[in-house]
């Protein structure tokens, strides 16, 4: 933690020398822990400076909001007044109902009352361990997006149940961003929050941002390239947050048919559209679903690109993405992946 405090510090203060030595356009970046996440934002253009101190403001702000550990979010508060109605801001309320939308169009594999179940694993904590199966069926019957009631601006969840933003709240957070940069003006900006890329605009020269894509298996190497304008493209996959248990690996999406991480089937998913709040849900449910239900899903709904890789070696790319997607090397087989209409 604390060699990561300072990397932060490092990396702020080279940022800081950097963007004072900028000509035209303005340029700003930071780099911020927030969301359990290391941050970073690039923007250009006037008023960058002060942009990204307004923007960097806001991501404390969400993370004060959304988290599901500190016992004074808004989410906790939600939590706690389980069996009851509670008043929720606009800024939970519109993730809750895209959450929803999410839920039931991957027939429950995407599901934020999974609460219960990573608290038990417990991910993020010094005390990771695979639970017992009799303590996991006792988790999982408290998960179940049904019994999540959404009326006006309050939710209630039923008695025993709780929730986590956690596969939705940095994709709100970078769509957030962007619309802030937008509003101020701003035509050129990158925001990469872990997982989630998005960007305003083009690179200052009018060039497409080049956002790499991990490659799960090879950490540190590059599958691909993506090159995108006003975009975003959000990545889940097994391979960032896990631990490890006799030599077997267990991330942290779990799969709320059987309360354990799922095993679908796939490696990462990345997920390419407009909004960064619908792709964040998107990445995590289509890793869910599975290579099959995944090309269902993008089938059936659209609106969105993605890009799977699977555990036997292939890269599914959706024909949407042709154009904008370069792999690197030959780790994987590329296929396109085409729809209804396609070949
Ligand atoms: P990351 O946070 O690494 O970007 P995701 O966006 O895929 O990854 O979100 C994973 C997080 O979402 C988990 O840490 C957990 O809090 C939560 N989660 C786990 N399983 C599910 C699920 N089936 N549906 C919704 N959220 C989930
Ligand atoms: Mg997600």
């Amino acid at each position: 933690m604390k060699r990561r405090l300072l990397l932060v510090h490092i990396v702020a203060l080279l940022a800081v020398i950097l963007s004072s030595c900028s000509a035209k356009p303005e340029r700003a970046e930071s780099t911020v822990f927030a969301m359990d996440t290391l941050m970073y934002l690039e923007v250009y253009g006037d008023e960058a400076q002060a942009t990204v101190a307004q923007a960097v403001e806001r991501l404390y702000f969400l993370d004060g909001l959304l988290s599901a550990v500190n016992e004074d979010s808004e989410v906790s508060k939600i939590n706690k007044s389980a069996g009851g109605f509670v008043d929720v801001p606009d800024e939970i309320l519109e993730q809750l109902n895209a959450a929803q939308e999410v839920s039931r169009r991957s027939g429950g594999a995407f599901d934020i009352s999974v609460l219960p179940l990573v608290t038990l694993w417990g991910f993020g904590t010094e005390n990771a361990h695979v639970p017992s199966d009799e303590e996991i069926e006792a988790a999982r019957r408290y998960v179940d997006y049904r019994n999540i009631e959404l009326s006006g601006s309050s939710v209630k969840l039923a008695e025993g149940m709780s929730i986590t933003l956690g596969a939705i709240a940095k994709g709100y957070a970078s769509q957030t961003l962007a619309e802030l940069f937008e509003g101020r003006g701003i035509s050129s900006a990158l925001v990469s929050l872990g997982g989630n890329v998005q960007v305003v605009g083009s690179k200052p020269d009018g060039s497409k941002w080049r956002i790499a894509l991990q490659d799960p298996v090879n950490a540190g190497e590059t599958a691909g390239v993506l090159e995108l304008s006003d975009m975003a493209a959000v990545t889940s996959g097994g391979y960032e947050r896990y631990f490890e248990q006799e030599g077997k690996i267990y991330h942290h999406i779990l799969d709320p048919k059987t309360g354990r991480p799922s095993e679908s089937g796939l490696l990462s998913v990345t997920i390419v559209c407009e909004n960064g709040m619908t792709a964040d849900a998107l990445s995590t449910a289509l890793f869910l679903l599975g290579e099959d239900g995944a090309i269902e899903y993008w089938r059936n709904y659209g609106g969105f690109e993605a890009l799977l890789i699977t555990d036997d070696g292939r890269m599914l790319v959706t024909e949407g993405l042709r154009g904008s997607f370069t792999q690197s090397g030959d780790a994987y087989t590329l296929e396109y992946v085409y729809g209804n209409g396609g070949a």
